[in-house]
């Protein structure tokens, strides 16, 4: 049983204010895995305390120091890799393969690529007779999703140590034992004390005093786009920075010249990935029309080659979903899909044969949606793919624009030209062509809901910097 309910405040372990205590469930076995503290708005007003004292000294550091305790917080992380993938494993759900590949790799990639942009930062620029400086932008409160509960986290984590700034971190209540880890790391790498503090509990009580605590200058946050509203209008009452990382319901374009069958591997990859708890899982798939029929016979069979099971298991490519909360989402979707007249050709509701026990979903292809369905309008965050079709390009990307998202956006094809218009066309933070992978200096972020600042790389530090011009200085 993992109990934690300590929160870690000015460079120590601390008891909570509170006496609230929150269970943790594994998702494959529904059993309480262990305990944390819901914090208080007191834990949190201790912890900004904490950050604010940390933030005159911390500012001041220079890259040199900062580049060393990245590499630090590296050289840390690295040596816990086993206890990473099985407390991912254990505390989401995710496959064991998955927790290794996916999420104790990114995990370490940002701390590492945040020293590496470090090397070549400017924070200064004359102009003139003045000087530009940026400057870290103070205490900033991160609060995070449960989906990556170490990309999530050490994104923002690793920008705002390099910027040089002091934080409050609220990991999500569904999966804080990464976080617990990674104050661990901080602690053995050296990290002052002050600069990171961690308090656990609910968004309606720590998330929510972060996001009003009138010494907290800036906020950074991924998670749902309703608790993104709410955390803008609270943040905007002592006007604070804002940055938000949101949903999407993310195009996947086949054009009409890409190869049908690398096309289906592709997108049903994508699909299932995390158990499509990810909110730049391609969820819309536009096909050709006349391509339709060829493809979703493919997707069907393609799927077979994704089993769900227990995640401990090493033959399982889907584990199961967060909640019982998501579980109910998900088949919800799929029960509208249905009455909204969208075709079931793979999985559907219910849960898998054999697996009662877990909150374990079928992934489910939907053919014969169109955009205007529930099911391609909002986000479903679990492994649904809904088959869209066209008759021309400029149908695919009028159709791949009609949403209140734009985070991503992915496109297949052959013709350099056509992919070009159709990437300049999308409303999107990012457009993925041909499967390609992105490094970790790629900034990442959406436009319209899906949010509004970047994160990864140095754009992702320039989030934590403010800008300011000292005029005359030569
Ligand atoms: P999801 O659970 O789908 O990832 P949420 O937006 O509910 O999305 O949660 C993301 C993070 O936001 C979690 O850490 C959660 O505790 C936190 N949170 C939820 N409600 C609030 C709120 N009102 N204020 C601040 N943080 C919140």
């Amino acid at each position: 049983m993992r109990i934690q309910t300590k929160h870690y405040i000015n460079g120590a372990f601390v008891e909570s204010t509170g006496t609230e205590v929150l269970d943790v469930i594994n998702p494959a076995t529904e059993e309480v895995i262990g305990k944390i503290s819901n914090g208080t708005a007191e834990d949190v007003d201790r912890a900004v305390q904490a950050a604010k004292e940390a933030f005159p000294a911390f500012s001041q550091t220079t890259k040199e120091e900062r580049i060393e305790l990245l590499n630090n917080i590296a050289h840390e992380y690295e040596k816990r890799k086993k206890e990473f993938i099985d407390t991912v494993t254990e505390e989401l759900g995710a496959p064991l393969h998955l927790s290794e590949r996916s999420h104790y790799n990114m995990g370490l990639a940002h701390f590492r690529e945040a020293a590496k942009q470090l090397e070549t930062f400017e924070f200064e620029e004359i102009r003139g007779n003045s000087v530009i400086r940026k400057e870290p932008i103070g205490v900033s409160g991160l609060i995070t999703p449960w989906n990556f509960p170490t990309n999530q986290t050490t994104t923002k984590l690793s920008s705002a140590f390099a910027a040089g700034c002091t934080v409050v971190l609220k990991p999500s209540e569904l999966t804080p034992y990464s976080a617990i880890m990674l104050t661990e790391i901080f602690e053995k790498a050296g990290l002052p004390k002050g600069v990171f503090n961690l308090v656990n509990g609910t968004g309606q009580t720590v998330g929510n005093a972060i996001t009003s605590h009138p010494d907290v200058e800036f906020i950074s946050f991924t998670g749902s786009g309703e608790t993104g509203k709410i955390i803008s209008k609270n943040a905007a009452n002592t006007i604070k920075k804002v940055a938000l990382e949101l949903g999407g319901k993310s195009p996947l374009i086949v054009l009409p010249d890409f190869d049908i069958e690398i096309a289906v591997k592709l997108a049903v990859a994508n699909v299932v990935f995390n158990c499509g708890q990810m909110c730049t899982a391609a969820s819309r798939t536009l096909v050709p029309k006349d391509k339709v029929e060829q493809f979703i016979e493919l997707a069907v069979k393609r799927l077979e080659r994704y089993p769900v099971g227990d995640p401990r298991d090493p033959g399982s490519a889907l584990g199961p979903v967060i909640s019982q909360q998501q579980f109910d989402r998900v088949q919800g979707y799929i029960q509208k899909g249905i009455e909204e007249g969208a075709r079931v050709v793979a999985g559907g509701l219910g849960k898998p044969e054999g697996l009662e026990k877990g909150y374990y979903v079928k992934p489910t292809i939907f053919a014969d949606v169109t955009n205007d369905m529930t099911i391609a309008q909002e986000e479903i965050f679990g492994p649904v793919m809904s088959i869209i079709t066209y008759e021309t390009v400029d149908e695919a990307i009028e159709i791949a624009n009609d949403t209140i998202y734009g985070l991503s956006a992915y496109v297949l094809g052959e013709d350099k030209a056509t992919i070009e218009k159709v990437a300049h066309s999308i409303r999107a933070g990012q457009v993925n062509i041909n499967g390609a992978i992105a490094d970790y200096s790629i900034p990442f972020g959406g436009v319209k809901q899906s949010g509004i600042g970047r994160e990864w790389g140095d754009y992702g530090i320039n989030e934590y910097l403010e800008i300011k011009s000292i005029i005359g200085i030569y």
